[in-house]
C-alpha cells in the first residue's frame, strides 16, 4: 500500500481539460496530465483492499492495487508490466472506458472511488515515453497459421496474443485502416488516431501481418480462410437500429454511423466515396442518449451547428445509486459527457413520430410527443403513453439516428461460411469458449456478445486467443484470466 492515510488526506481530482469553447475548434484531445504530485497523491488514495473488488469489476481483471502501489513509488516500469499482463491496449481503455473497477472501487462506498482510469493512462503513456513498450518477439514457432478477419479492439487484442504465443497471425481488415470503431466510430477528440497507428507498428514489429481493404466474403474469398489452421472472426456488431417512421427516407436523416465515420476519415486525410454529411449552421437532432448520440453531439458541435439537440426515449436516469443498483454494480446513471458540457439540449421520455420534409425533400423538422412511462416494483421503465396534447414539431435539417446496434453484418462472411447464429442474431458461441458451430472457426467481441464497450472486446479477444491455442497446441500458457466475478 502505498500511503497508509492516502484516502483521508487527498480527494479525488480529475486532470484538467481544455474549455468548452477552445476545444470545439480542432478534433484534438483535450484533458491535460496529471503533475507529478497530483499522480503520486491520486495513487496514494488506493487503499489495497484485502478484497479489491475495482479487480472483479474490470472485464480484464486488471490488477489495479498492485499497479497504483508502483506508481506511488514511482516504479514506471513494474507498473507497465503489471498494466500489460491482463490488457494489450491500456492507451485505448484510459482514455475511452466507462471504468467499470471505479463502480467497484471500495473507496466509492462513502467517497469519490480512486481515479484508476487516468492512472491507467498515465502508466501506459509513460512506459511509451521510456520505450519500455517493445515489440514481442516469440522465440519458438509454432509453425501454425492463424487468420484474424476484422481489426477493431478484439480482432486486434486477438492477433496480438496468438502471435506471442508464436502463431503466424494475418489479421484481414475491410477498412482502408485497422481499429475498428475505435479508428472510425470514435472521434478524434475522444481517441486520436495517432494513439492507434503507435500501437499497430508495435504489433507490426511483433510480426502480425496486416492486410486491409481486404473484405472476406467480398474482394477477399471465404476459401481463403482454408489456409489456415484456425479462424478468429471479430466484425463486430455493424447493423444499426433503423426508426422506420413516416419521413425515414427524406435527405438529412442519417445513421450516426454514416455521420460520425466521415468526420473520422475527414480528419485522418482518408478518402470520402459518399455524399459528405456536414452539420453547420444546421439545427441537429440526435435520436439516441448513449455514447454514439454524444459522439454526435461532440461531432456537430465542431462542425459549427446552430444547435443541438438529443432525445432519448427513456426516462431521465437517477444521478446517484439507487436501491436497484447497489454498489459495486454498475449502476445505469445519468452520463454527462463533455461532449454535452459543450452545448447541447437534452431531453428524455420523448417519442419521434415523424421527419416532415421540405419541398425539395429535406427534413425541415421532427413531429415529436412526450412520454409518461410506468415503473415496475423495482423502479424499472416498463411501460409508456403518449402524453395527450403533447405533440409539437422541433425544426432540425440534420438527423442522426444512434439508437444502437442489432446484430452484425450477415451478406458475405456469416452467410458464406454458414456459421450458426444466436436467437439475438449474433454468432452462437458460448462465453468462456469462443468456439462457433464450425470445426476451427472462433468468434470475440460484439459479434459474438452484441453491442458493447472496447474493455469487453479486448478481454474477449485476449480470452478466446486462449482458447485458439488450446485448440492448436492442447495446452496454452497465455496468461489466464482471473476467475472472480466481474459486477461490469
Ligand atoms: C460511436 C461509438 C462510440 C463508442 N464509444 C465507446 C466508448 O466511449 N467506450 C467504449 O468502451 N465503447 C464505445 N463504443 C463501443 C465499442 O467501440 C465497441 O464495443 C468495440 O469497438 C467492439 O469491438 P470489436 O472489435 O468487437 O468490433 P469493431 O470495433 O466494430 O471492429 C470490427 C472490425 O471488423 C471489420 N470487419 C467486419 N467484417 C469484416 C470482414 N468480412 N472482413 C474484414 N473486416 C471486417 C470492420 O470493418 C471493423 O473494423 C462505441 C461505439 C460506437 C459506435
Ligand atoms: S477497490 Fe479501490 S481502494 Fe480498494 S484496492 Fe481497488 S482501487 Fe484501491
Amino acid at each position: 500500500m502505498g500511503k497508509p492515510t492516502g484516502f483521508i488526506e487527498y480527494q479525488r481530482v480529475l486532470p484538467q481539460k481544455d474549455s468548452a469553447e477552445n476545444r470545439k475548434q480542432n478534433y484534438q484531445e483535450f484533458v491535460e496530465p496529471y503533475s507529478e504530485e497530483q499522480l503520486n497523491n491520486q495513487a496514494a488514495r488506493c487503499m489495497n483492499c484485502g478484497i479489491p473488488f475495482c479487480h472483479s469489476g474490470c472485464p480484464l481483471g486488471n490488477v489495479i492495487p498492485e499497479f497504483n502501489d508502483a506508481v506511488y513509488d514511482a516504479r514506471w516500469e513494474e507498473a507497465y508490466e503489471i498494466l500489460s499482463s491482463t490488457n494489450n491496449f491500456p492507451e485505448f481503455t484510459g482514455r475511452i472506458c466507462p471504468a467499470p473497477c471505479e463502480s467497484a472501487c471500495v473507496l466509492g462506498i462513502n467517497k469519490s472511488p480512486v481515479a484508476i482510469e487516468e492512472i491507467e493512462k498515465h502508466i501506459i503513456e509513460i512506459a511509451f515515453k521510456n520505450n519500455f513498450v517493445k515489440p514481442h518477439q516469440s522465440f519458438i514457432k509454432t509453425g501454425k497459421r492463424v487468420a484474424v478477419v476484422g481489426g477493431g479492439p478484439a480482432g486486434l487484442a486477438a492477433a496480438a496474443q496468438l502471435n506471442k504465443a508464436g502463431h503466424d497471425v494475418v489479421l484481414y481488415e475491410r477498412d482502408d485502416k485497422v481499429g475498428g470503431l475505435l479508428r472510425y466510430g470514435i472521434p478524434d477528440f475522444k481517441l486520436e488516431k495517432t494513439v492507434i497507428d503507435r500501437r499497430v507498428k508495435v504489433m507490426k514489429q511483433s510480426g502480425v501481418v496486416f492486410r486491409t481493404n481486404s473484405e472476406v466474403g467480398g474482394n477477399v474469398p471465404v476459401s481463403e480462410l482454408k489456409e489456415y489452421d484456425a479462424v478468429v472472426l471479430s466484425g463486430g456488431s455493424t447493423i444499426p437500429r433503423d426508426l422506420p417512421i413516416p419521413g425515414r427516407h427524406l435527405k438529412g436523416v442519417h445513421f450516426a454511423m454514416e455521420f460520425l465515420k466521415q468526420q473520422n476519415k475527414r480528419v485522418g486525410n482518408s478518402p470520402i466515396e459518399v455524399e459528405e454529411i456536414h452539420a453547420a449552421k444546421k439545427n441537429v437532432l440526435v435520436i439516441g442518449g448513449g455514447d454514439t448520440g454524444s459522439d454526435c453531439v461532440g461531432t456537430s458541435n465542431r462542425h459549427g451547428a446552430a444547435s443541438v439537440t438529443q432525445f432519448e426515449l427513456m426516462p431521465q436516469p437517477p444521478t446517484e445509486r439507487t436501491e436497484n443498483m447497489p454498489w459495486p454494480t454498475y449502476p445505469m446513471l445519468l452520463k454527462t459527457t463533455s461532449s454535452h458540457e459543450e452545448g447541447c439540449q437534452r431531453h428524455w421520455s420523448i417519442s419521434t413520430k415523424e421527419f416532415l420534409g421540405d419541398e425539395n425533400g429535406h427534413v425541415r423538422a421532427a413531429l415529436i410527443v412526450d412520454l409518461e412511462w410506468e415503473v415496475d416494483a423495482s423502479g424499472r421503465p416498463v411501460k409508456f403513453k403518449e402524453i395527450e396534447g403533447s405533440a409539437r414539431e422541433l425544426p432540425c435539417q440534420l438527423v442522426t439516428l444512434a439508437m444502437g446496434f442489432l446484430h452484425p453484418q450477415y451478406d458475405g462472411l456469416l452467410q458464406q461460411l454458414g456459421v450458426k447464429l444466436t436467437e439475438r442474431g449474433n454468432v452462437d458461441a458460448q462465453e468462456g469458449e469462443y468456439k462457433t458451430s464450425l470445426d476451427n472457426v472462433f468468434v470475440a467481441g460484439d459479434m459474438r456478445r452484441g453491442q458493447s464497450l472496447v474493455v469487453w472486446a479486448i478481454s474477449e479477444g485476449r480470452e478466446c486467443a486462449r482458447k485458439v491455442d488450446e485448440y492448436l497446441m492442447g495446452y496454452s500458457e497465455l496468461e489466464r484470466k482471473d476467475k472472480s466475478v466481474s459486477y461490469a
